[in-house]
């Protein structure tokens, strides 16, 4: 069904902003998406109508604001298909995520000479906790390398899986490249090892479905701010079976059930790995956000995006000297590119003075910077409020800049 694109846009107030006199033209969704009104209206509502504290108390409000907390549990439920509520763990975000994962996991299961496999497309946050994990547990990491499109080479991956493998931990997309990976293909070949798969669904959750139980995903996270969400947010998702097994990273309120000086019984499913009060607010406010999405339709606005990327990649390609860095089969609505040799810092401070805003550098990816030999790159990166029009303000800006340069 389309969209109705106006309408959308004017539910976000930040896309009427003048930017050095120019309208804004907003291409770092990527990085963060910007809120619609009922978001910043529902979290605006919990502190003026709602605030307490959840769990604990006797009173109204305290038990207003569980309900309306367990209940944006529930929308992240069937938003990934989940088979239990409890499988769902508010985090401050995918960062958050991931290093509660690979600290429960690492000290859960992993043992010295253990494997785990991630890829060369990695953010750093799917990098580095499983670095600092591993050096704990003196476990091994491996990592799948890419071809010069941006796409995992799935052969050197059969190689790398042994009986070693506990875990591999990858992105469903890449938020510098764009590449929308085989995560299907992955997740069987894993458990056809015995291993477990961890997926990064950070810049996957916004613009595809990912249903967990049809992926057979052990474990994923994302963040809430990326989806039109409040930053401070997200989750881990890990299966029911899993997540009992595991021990409990931070230790505090809420996720005991007994504490003596001697010992410490630990609280269920999902209080268990949420210590100490959370971001109640904005856990709330990404339930709004997830009925946002829901209620346009992701695959509504899959294909307006995928409309969008295949409008801009074109257009871009008519750009004297334009390289556009990952140009995988399948990708999502992230460009990244180089013009000639105009650095990316140069060309986004110009483009920013014309109110487009872009992003520059290595996108917290600098591995994959290596692998092409690059310092960074720019990259525009579309979400539902985005238009042709403003893609063809940006087409213009580059064009000057480029001439701009010689
Ligand atoms: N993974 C990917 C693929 C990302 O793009 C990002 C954010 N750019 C993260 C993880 C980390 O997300 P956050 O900073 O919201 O925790």
């Amino acid at each position: 069904m389309p969209l109705n694109i106006p309408n959308i846009r004017e539910q976000f107030p930040i896309l009427e902003s003048v930017i050095y006199g120019k309208p804004l033209a907003y291409f770092d969704n990527a990085a963060t998406m910007h809120k619609p009104r009922r978001v910043v209206n529902k979290v605006t509502e919990v502190y003026e109508k709602l605030n307490s504290n959840i769990h604990r108390g006797v009173h109204y409000l305290s038990n207003q604001a569980t309900t309306a907390y367990e209940e944006a549990r529930q929308k992240v439920q069937l938003f990934i298909n989940a088979t239990h509520s409890h499988e769902v763990i508010f985090t401050s975000g995918a960062t958050g995520a991931i290093n509660l994962l690979a600290n429960s996991f690492g000290e859960s299961y992993m043992k010295p000479g253990d494997e785990i496999i991630i890829s060369t497309m990695e953010h750093h946050s799917n990098i580095v906790p499983w670095q600092m994990m591993c050096k704990r547990r003196k476990a091994v990491l491996k990592v799948i390398p890419i071809n010069k499109n941006g796409e995992l080479i799935l052969e050197e991956f059969d190689k790398l899986l042994s009986p070693k493998t506990k875990l591999v931990a990858v992105s469903y997309v890449s938020n510098a490249l764009g590449t929308i990976n085989p995560i299907a293909e992955l997740t069987q070949k894993a458990h056809a090892n015995g291993s477990l798969i961890m997926v990064d669904a950070a810049q996957a959750v916004q613009h595809i479905k990912v249903d967990v139980q049809a992926l057979d995903l052990d474990f994923m996270v994302f963040s809430g701010h990326k989806i039109y969400g409040p930053t401070g947010t997200g989750v881990l998702y890990g299966k029911e079976k899993l997540l009992n097994e595991m021990e409990p990273w931070q230790g505090g309120g809420e996720m005991i059930k007994t504490v003596t000086f001697e010992e410490t019984t630990y609280n269920e499913l999902p209080f268990k790995f949420e210590a100490g009060t959370p971001n109640i607010a904005g856990c709330i406010g990404l339930g709004e956000a997830i009925d946002f999405v829901s209620e346009l339709g992701l695959e509504n606005i899959q294909s307006y995006e995928d409309e969008l990327l295949d409008y801009a990649t074109k257009e871009f390609l008519k750009i004297p000297g334009m390289r556009i860095i990952g140009t995988a089969d399948n990708k999502a609505s992230v460009i990244s590119f180089l013009v000639n040799n105009i650095h990316p810092f140069d060309m986004g401070t110009m483009l920013d003075k014309m109110g487009l805003a872009v992003r520059t550098g290595h996108h917290c990816a600098q591995p994959i910077m290596d692998f092409f030999g690059i310092p960074g790159t720019l990259r525009a990166s579309f979400a539902v409020y985005n238009t042709k029009d403003e893609i063809d303000r940006l087409v213009q800006g580059i064009s000057k800049v480029t001439q701009m340069f010689g």
